[in-house]
């Protein structure tokens, strides 16, 4: 069956088993080991770095940035109480098996994620259990995934074809149903459902159970995750404010220059870098013209997380989340399971609300928050101490918060952004076939080391 996933389920092998295998396969001489460099500290290139260190292979990682991790960013919004929001990725699925089998390996412990979903809708709240889809509409998803499932392979493609929510109107779901998936789905992509696959949001929901992958987070943060891998690893091979601006491939060895005017070279590269920031880097030679057309083709998607720490928990239940058909779309307790009378709550804007969240002050962004708590807790405003906001949409070394494959691009797009480029390769969410999670990104990581140690 052809699914975004094709890679993970026919895979016989691991990719450890893989790099096992490539040193029997392995087109080098044996004992041979290729220094590497790779570009970017997110997960992707840490777990490549860890894996190439468990195989006592040179390597070094340059990071733009000050500080590990990319998308996943845990900040401490309270020192004192230790409480601690993420400001990138939030939630670890059942399903993501290789972040899960890495937080054993390592040593950190994942907490229940879990949220009850209540409702803010044309000015009326409903708690969990107090609204559903209509019958029709639950009757009709059911029927649409059945039917998905059975789609011969042409047909998937041809769903590719089709946005999200023309694909529900034309069966006949409308309404208060349709303004509902909007309202929940586009938080998935970060961009309205009106400009998604109607492909990939299907097989989406045929995997993601119930739960839609929000099942779990790492004690202590995410980032955890990200440090932790680095000690792997060894600090020193990680060198931070290392924003590379050239890649120069000549004959068998790869040399690369940072902004600082360092230069370093390489064997073998793995370049990590989301799409939207890989043409700022002179490359020769020139990347081909198909990827650079694949670059300029795929968009990102825009999430903006507006946390704000409050004196006492007012919405009373640990695993409260509400979706709100308001500006500030959608709040989620960022600070389960973390001990205090304190706590966070984190608006969750996507798309063009998101850009509007962003350019508030923070005055503009209380008053966004506020009216939309006001009719279900009344005056929060005398709660509120603090707060934090992160807008990816115009993140320096980002430039959104994810790959957002529009209609027609996952069999056109993606496989030319996977192509490896002479000595180097390519790894990060936005190729995976987890694309979007951490899961994914860490996949990538290890396939690109499998790849080049085979
Ligand atoms: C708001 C938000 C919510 C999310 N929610 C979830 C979630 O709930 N669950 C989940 O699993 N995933 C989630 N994700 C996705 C997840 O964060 C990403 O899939 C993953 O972290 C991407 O890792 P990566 O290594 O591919 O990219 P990155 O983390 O972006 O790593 C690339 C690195 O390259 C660096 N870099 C950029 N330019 C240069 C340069 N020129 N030189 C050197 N370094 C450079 C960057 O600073 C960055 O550190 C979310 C992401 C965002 C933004």
């Amino acid at each position: 069956m052809l699914t975004r996933r094709n890679f993970i389920e026919q895979a016989i092998i691991t990719p450890i088993q893989a790099v096992a295998a490539a040193k029997v396969f392995s087109f080098f001489p044996i004992n041979y080991k290729p220094k590497v460099i790779i570009i970017g500290a997110g997960l992707s290139g840490l777990a490549a770095g860890y894996l190439l260190s468990q195989k006592g292979i040179d390597l070094t990682v340059l990071e733009a940035r000050s500080r590990l991790g990319g998308r996943v960013y845990s900040q401490t919004i309270d020192e004192n109480e230790n409480l601690a929001v993420e400001l990138g990725a939030e939630w670890i699925g059942a399903s993501h098996q290789r972040v899960i089998s890495l937080c054993q390996e390592l040593g950190l412990e994942l907490h229940n994620n879990q949220f009850n979903t209540h409702l803010l809708y044309q000015g009326k709240y409903f708690r969990q259990n107090e609204w559903d889809f209509s019958d029709a509409c639950n009757n009709k998803l059911d029927n649409l995934l059945q039917a998905y499932s059975n789609l011969s392979e042409a047909n998937k493609m041809k769903l590719d074809k089709i946005d999200l929510w023309r694909y529900l109107v034309d069966n006949g779901i409308k309404d208060k149903d349709l303004d509902f998936i909007e309202l929940i789905k586009s938080t998935d992509f970060g961009e309205s459902i009106r400009f998604a696959s109607a492909f990939l949001a299907l097989d989406e929901y045929v995997e993601s159970q119930e739960t839609y992958h929000m099942d779990y987070k790492i004690k202590g943060g995410n980032s955890k995750l990200a440090k932790t891998l680095a000690e792997k690893i060894g600090r020193d091979k990680i060198l931070l404010n290392r924003q590379v601006v050239a890649i120069e491939q000549t004959g068998r060895s790869v040399i690369i220059t940072c902004a600082n005017g360092d230069k370093l070279a390489a064997d073998k590269v793995i370049c990590t870098l989301p799409t939207t920031v890989m043409k700022d880097i002179r490359w020769n030679p020139v990347l081909p013209a198909d990827k650079l057309e694949a670059i300029d083709a795929l968009q990102y998607s825009r999430i903006n997380k507006y946390a704000t720490l409050y004196n006492r928990r007012f919405w009373q239940d640990e695993s409260f989340d509400l979706i709100t058909d308001g500006p500030a779309h959608y709040f989620y307790h960022a600070t389960k399971n973390q001990v205090s009378t304190k706590g966070a709550l984190v608006s969750y804007t996507i798309g063009d609300k998101a850009d509007i969240f962003a350019r508030q002050s923070n005055a503009g962004r209380n008053a966004l928050v506020e009216s939309a708590l006001k009719p279900i807790f009344g005056d929060t405003e005398q709660y509120a101490l603090k707060q934090i906001n992160h807008y990816w949409g115009n993140d320096e070394f980002a430039r959104g918060s994810y790959a957002f494959y529009g209609k027609n691009q996952w069999f056109n797009v993606r496989p030319i952004l996977q192509r490896k480029f002479k000595h180097v390769h390519f790894a990060g969410e936005h190729i995976a076939d987890w694309q979007g999670y951490m899961e994914g990104a860490i996949e990538t990581g290890e396939a690109a080391v499998a790849a080049i140690l085979g």
